[in-house]
This record gives C-alpha cells, sequence and structure tokens, in this order.
C-alpha cells in the first residue's frame, strides 16, 4: 500500500496549493508520521470556491442522468479499493480493519442511493385556469462541506453524494485528523467529475473551516461535527442567510425492557452500541436503561461481554476495538473516565491498555460506569467506550429520564413487546429509534438529530431538498386581461 508524500488541495481539477504550510498525518496507535498534508488557507479556500463557482452553471445543467452515472463510477471504485483504502484509514485513524470495510459499504450504498434517488426527485405541475403551473427543482450553488475524522469515507459520501446528485458543486473540508482517505478518493474524483465541480481542501478548522464558511460565494453550509462547532457554522450561515445543515453530537439511550426474550443477544447488541468505532460516534449508544427486574443478571453479563472484547492493534484482524485517533482525544476520554470514577460507580474497565510496538496509542478499556442519568458522564459526549448503565423501574420516569439530555440523535428499545416498542418509539426525543437492533440504517432511511443533535435530514431522498430551492414557474396560455379588470 502506498501512501504518498504530501496531499495538496484538489482546486479546479488540479492538486496544487499557494501555500507551501502542512501539517502532518500520524499513525494513531505507533505516532508515526505517515504524510504530509497542505495545511489550506485563505488563498486555496478562495482558489477553490472560485473554481466551484465557475462549474456551476455546467454542472447544474448536466442532465440528472449523467450526474447519476458519475456517482455510480465513484462507488464502483470504492468497491474495488475498499481493501486499500481501510489499510490506509486504520493507520491514521486507529480505527480496526474487522469494522472499517463495513464504513465503506455504507458509503458505496450513499452514493448508488443518490444516483437513483435523483432520478425521481421531482418538482411539482399541476392545471390552472389557461395554463399550467410547476415548480422545478434547482440546485443552490457552490456548498461549503465540513466534516470530523470518525468515520471519514461515511461523512465525504453522506455531503458529496447528495450535493452532486443534485447539481451544485461542492468544496469540502476534511478533518485534520482523518484526511488520507478522502485525499486518496479526491484522486478519482478528479478524474470522473468536471474540473471545479468537487474540491477538496485539507486544513485546520479555526482557518480554512472558518475561511469557507465566510465566503459570499458559498450559499449553503453542511457540517457534521461537535455541537460547540455547529454553532459558530449556524451563525455563519445566519449572518450570510444561507441553509445550513447539521449533524452534531448525541448521547444515545438504550432502552432494555423485562420482557426481552434473548438476554445474551441483547448484551450483545448493546455492547456493540457503545463500543463500536472505539465508541467514537455520535450515534453511540452511551446511557443504557435497564429494568430493575433483570437489572444485575444483565449487568454481569454485559460485565463479562465488556471484559472479553479484544482490544489491541489496529491492523490485526482479531483486534475488535482499537485505539482513540489522538492524544488529544485519549486525554478527553480520560479525563471523563476520571470524573467518572469520582461521581459514579466503575464496573469494569477505566484504565489505558498498553499494546506492544503501539505505544503512542490510546487504547482505553472497555469501561462500564453504574450512574444516574444526571451526572456528567451520563449527560456529555464522551466520544470513547464508556457506558453509563441506569437502572429503572417505572416507565414514565425513564422516559422522561431518556429524555433529559441535550441530545436527540438516536436511542434503542429491546422488548418483545410491541406495546412497550411503539409506546416508547413514540415519547423518544431522538430522530432515530431502533427496536431490537442498533444501528440499523438502511440507504434512504433519514437520519439526523432532533434538539442539540442537529438540523436537517441525510441519507434519505429528503436530503435532496435540502440542497435545492424550488422555483414556481405559471405558464399562461396567453397574455390575460389583468386581474383587476
Ligand atoms: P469538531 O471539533 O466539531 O470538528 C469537526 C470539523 O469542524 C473538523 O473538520 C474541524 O476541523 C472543523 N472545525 C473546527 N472548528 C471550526 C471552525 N471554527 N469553523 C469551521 N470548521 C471548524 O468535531 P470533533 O470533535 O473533531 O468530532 C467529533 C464530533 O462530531 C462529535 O461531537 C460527534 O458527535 C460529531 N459527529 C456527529 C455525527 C452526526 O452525523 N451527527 C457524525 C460524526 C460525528 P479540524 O480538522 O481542525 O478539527
Ligand atoms: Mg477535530
Amino acid at each position: 500500500m502506498t501512501i504518498d508524500a504530501l496531499y495538496p488541495p484538489l482546486i479546479n481539477g488540479e492538486f496544487k496549493a499557494a501555500t507551501a504550510e502542512t501539517f502532518p498525518a500520524v499513525n494513531a496507535a505507533t505516532g508515526e508520521h505517515l504524510a504530509d498534508l497542505t495545511a489550506s488557507g485563505q488563498a486555496e479556500i478562495d482558489a477553490a470556491v472560485a473554481a466551484a463557482l465557475a462549474a456551476f452553471p455546467a454542472w447544474s445543467r448536466t442532465p440528472a442522468a449523467q450526474r447519476a452515472r458519475l456517482l455510480l463510477k465513484v462507488a464502483d471504485w470504492l468497491e474495488d479499493n475498499t481493501d486499500r483504502l481501510v489499510q490506509i484509514d486504520a493507520l491514521d485513524i486507529g480505527r480496526t480493519v474487522f469494522e472499517l470495510p463495513q464504513d465503506y459499504r455504507q458509503a458505496i450504498g450513499q452514493y448508488r442511493f443518490f444516483a437513483a434517488a435523483i432520478m425521481t426527485h421531482d418538482g411539482w405541475t399541476n392545471s390552472v385556469q389557461g395554463g399550467w403551473a410547476l415548480a422545478k427543482r434547482e440546485p443552490l450553488g457552490v456548498v461549503g462541506q465540513i466534516i470530523p475524522w470518525n468515520v471519514p469515507a461515511i461523512m465525504v459520501s453522506f455531503k458529496l453524494a447528495p450535493a452532486l446528485a443534485a447539481g451544485n458543486t461542492v468544496v469540502l473540508k476534511p478533518d485534520e485528523n482523518a484526511s488520507l482517505s478522502t485525499m486518496e478518493l479526491a484522486k478519482h474524483l478528479a478524474e470522473i467529475f468536471p474540473p471545479g465541480v468537487v474540491n477538496v481542501v485539507p486544513g485546520f478548522g479555526e482557518t480554512a473551516g472558518a475561511a469557507l464558511t465566510a465566503l459570499p460565494d458559498v450559499a449553503k453550509l453542511a457540517f457534521t461535527g461537535s455541537t460547540e462547532v455547529g454553532r459558530l457554522i449556524a451563525h455563519a450561515g445566519a449572518s450570510r442567510l444561507v441553509p445550513v445543515t447539521l449533524e452534531l453530537g448525541g448521547k444515545s439511550p438504550n432502552i432494555v425492557f423485562l420482557d426481552i426474550d434473548d438476554i445474551d443477544a441483547v448484551v450483545d447488541n448493546t455492547t456493540f452500541a457503545a463500543t463500536f468505532c472505539n465508541g467514537q460516534s455520535c450515534l453511540a449508544g452511551t446511557r443504557l436503561f435497564v429494568h430493575s427486574d433483570i437489572y444485575q443478571d444483565f449487568l454481569s453479563r454485559l460485565t463479562t461481554a465488556f471484559r472479553a472484547i479484544r482490544v489491541g492493534s489496529p491492523l490485526d484482524p482479531a483486534t475488535r476495538l482499537g485505539c482513540l485517533v489522538s492524544p488529544a482525544q485519549g486525554e478527553r476520554v480520560t479525563s471523563y473516565i476520571e470524573s467518572g470514577r469520582a461521581e459514579a460507580n466503575l464496573v469494569t474497565g477505566g484504565g489505558r491498555v498498553e499494546v506492544p510496538g503501539n505505544e503512542a496509542g490510546w487504547f482505553i478499556e472497555p469501561t462500564i460506569f453504574e450512574t444516574s442519568n444526571d451526572t456528567r458522564i451520563a449527560q456529555e459526549e464522551i466520544f470513547g467506550p464508556v457506558l453509563s448503565v441506569i437502572r429503572w423501574t417505572d416507565f414514565d420516569t425513564m422516559i422522561e429520564q431518556a429524555n433529559d439530555v441535550e441530545y436527540g440523535l438516536a436511542s434503542g428499545i429491546y422488548t418483545s413487546n410491541l406495546r412497550n416498542a411503539m409506546r416508547t418509539a413514540d415519547r423518544l426525543q431522538a430522530g432515530n429509534v431502533w427496536v431490537n437492533q442498533y444501528v440499523n440504517l438502511a440507504d434512504g432511511s433519514p437520519f439526523g438529530g432532533y434538539k442539540n443533535s442537529g438540523l436537517g435530514r441525510e441519507v434519505c431522498k429528503e436530503t435532496l431538498d435540502m440542497y435545492t430551492q424550488l422555483k414556481s414557474i405559471m405558464l399562461a396560455e396567453q397574455v390575460p386581461a389583468p386581474f383587476y379588470v
């Protein structure tokens, strides 16, 4: 597998930077230097937005069928190159080679879904007296997109596929901690799309990201990341009156009822929900509400399951939990664990694991705390393999607590009773409710958050509405007498 020494930005079909400033990509587990990337600044962002603006008229007039055809090529290329890209991500961000292929399957699904969906993304027509009324959907223009590091292939697909399908041109800023696989993909995007249609600018949020949100020629902002930065993006959009889509943090509840019929299956599912992505997922099921009558049995099986998770090198196919993306993330997660030790009961985990040959990596033991819903570890997004288990007895109180958090992204319900599933799904304040299987995201199923988890929906047909605006056109057969006659 080859990694380039230097990755400049993709601007107007070429890989070229105005600045010589770079930043390193490092192996999350070993600290080894992998490559350098251009730290895009104002000059690169200006050039990328100018290229996207110049490419917009022709791309927006390109028939949807042709745009779809190009998106299908991206999907095919990702399918052919998954193994290589998985290796790159594993080195770059510390996720496991066991888990990463699923990211690519999901990403590939997005390009194919939006290639198909755009073909039926209709406006509206009707007959009116003496003519026709119609509304056509038009793309917005240049879209500025900013993504985080946890699932790069998925994040890129959630952003590029609908925006390009709808006829917009794009400037995408990947995360400083996870740009390599995106820059490798960019090489292929440069071959598929006309120059300027997709521009990819590696760099830092405070400079490249902020510059992208501020330029008047950017007609829409789409962001995935923390709630804190999401607010900055929303302010930038508000100041120029451009639409903003935000996918932000989560602190999702998993609710276990007394009537589950396979306790070990539910233990498996809730363990997965809290630890996949090394716990670094906005979707993670990090608050587990277990019914009091099965609480002790459940907790003891859950503890066994957490202790059985194999922590190790991201590159070892037997590893189920790799390392956190960076030392900064390691320290953040550790400080939450310290706060948990002070305010809750540590059931298992809590330590850092030494993985020989990977001493620079922040490998964290899968960790369970018994707590109440009002502690800091139960309220704040930790972004590590740390689960808060909460005991419940009364249904209404449990629902109140499940909703008593600033976020509302996802949720899980485990029950064999339809009525329990229905009344819980109905009352949870969450964009996604999964009954009996966590992270059951199908292509086309709306994904997005309530409350501070975001604005707008991705993955679904409605996403295309968010990348277009409606133009209403009235066609009269002849010039009629004015209305006021
Ligand atoms: P973050 O700090 O908000 O960073 C996300 C992106 O925003 C990065 O590319 C970052 O650049 C950039 N950025 C930072 N400051 C900026 C600014 N002032 N202006 C413009 N861009 C700026 O998020 P993170 O902590 O790295 O990522 C984890 C967060 O993402 C979690 O809260 C998680 O829940 C959320 N997330 C949400 C979803 C979802 O779909 N809802 C999915 C995945 C993750 P840098 O490269 O410099 O960091
Ligand atoms: Mg970051």
